[in-house]
């Protein structure tokens, strides 16, 4: 058995996926190719993008006013494109709720006219959310952005704003790298979501757009070509070579969650399910102890990043040791926060929950 992996990202994908990748890595449907030297223009690589494509729409419910587009540059990428195209040199809101949103905000500065703080939870110690009631929207702002799950302090949206019930016709854009289809997505409230694949989607390097139509065409002039989202749609992501291998692990993936099962639950229904199992175990098995301590408010904690602390911090050596040991693999904390993170993306099974619920409590045992 290959142990559990609780990297916040590049992160753990489904061993059924690494295991299709391997087998079909020297010739992929008897092409004789393997998928990494194939044309993207050829119809061996068409196939695999559009049967991605049409599995991720059918999984995540993307209606058909929403173009997918399969990019490079990761999420920070985004944070300067997102700008570059949505921004119509106006002014842009954002919501910052943790360290993500913060790099976002700064990067936006550089390409967007006015950029506005509409909230923050900075004083809190980004352990809770800005109620949405209380955000102080621009008015006429070309988009309000957030991040819906903040990874590095483990913060979740539980559900996303709904701008026009807070008296705004922006578009919200959705920084859901670290959660994507992990759970639904609204889309009646999103104009934009983008999401690096590395923590739930498969490999580093592919980055996934979805964009309401009605917002293409009006990058500023000076957007790189490549980065032009109207560019990127027109040619069906392949204006220059996309990242073919994420692309084909990414479709894999769709494939393996489209199968998975939960009581009557199927594909995202399941998996929301397991892992809204999944985090409940482990927060159950933190907030009873003095041992441990997660701090983050029950209302917006994450179900995919839960960072904790040893309340004896002198002991985190011990507990990463003897949790490698057992093989509970990447537990130690964000350098900027401190303490332990255990990521339970989609791949991560509720054994693994477990396993680690149960290190946590025999480590406790012996320790207090
Ligand atoms: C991991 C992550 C990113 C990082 O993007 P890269 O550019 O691919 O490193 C951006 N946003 C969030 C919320 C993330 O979790």
């Amino acid at each position: 058995m290959r142990p559990y992996n609780f990297s916040a990202g590049p992160a753990a994908i489904p061993e059924a996926v690494l295991q299709r990748a391997a087998a079909e890595m020297l010739d992929w449907h008897g092409s004789g190719m393997g998928v990494m030297e194939m044309s993207h223009r050829g119809k061996e690589f068409i196939s695999i993008y559009e049967q991605a494509e049409a599995d991720l729409r059918e999984l995540l419910a993307v209606p058909p006013a929403f173009k997918i587009l399969f990019m490079q540059g990761g999420g920070l990428a985004e944070n300067a494109i997102v700008p570059l195209n949505l921004s119509r040199a106006g002014a842009v809101d954002f919501v910052i709720t943790g360290a993500w949103s913060q790099k976002s905000v700064k990067e936006a500065r550089k390409y967007a006219a006015e950029v506005h703080t509409a909230a923050s939870a900075e004083a809190s110690g980004f352990t809770s959310l800005p109620d949405p009631a209380s955000w102080q929207l621009s008015r006429g702002a070309s988009y309000v952005h957030i991040c819906s799950n903040e990874t590095i302090h483990g913060v979740e949206f539980h559900q996303l704003p709904d701008l026009r019930a807070l008296g705004s016709d922006a578009p919200l854009v959705i920084d859901c790298s670290s959660h994507i289809a992990s759970r639904p997505i609204d889309w009646s409230r999103v104009g934009l979501a983008f999401a690096g694949a590395q923590k739930n989607l498969g490999p580093a390097g592919l980055t996934l757009v979805i964009v309401r139509e009605d917002l293409l065409g009006h990058a500023l002039p000076i957007c790189p070509s490549a980065f032009n989202y109207q560019t990127v749609a027109e040619n069906q992501s392949m204006f220059n070579t996309p990242p073919t291998w994420g692309i084909y692990m990414a479709g894999l993936t769709f494939d393996w969650l489209k199968q998975q099962r939960e009581g009557d639950l199927t594909g995202l229904a399941a998996i929301e399910a397991r892992n809204s199992a999944k985090a409940q175990l482990l927060y159950d098995c933190i907030d009873p102890s003095s041992f441990y301590v997660n701090k983050v408010a029950a209302n917006c904690r994450s179900r995919m990043n839960v960072p904790f602390f040893l309340a004896d911090e002198s002991r985190n050596d011990a507990f990463l040791a003897g949790a490698k040991a057992r093989g509970l693999l990447q537990l130690k904390g964000h350098k900027s926060v401190g303490g332990m993170r255990a990521s339970l993306y989609n791949a991560m099974p509720i054994a693994g929950v477990q396993a680690l619920v149960d290190y946590l409590q025999e480590f406790e045992r012996s320790h207090a």
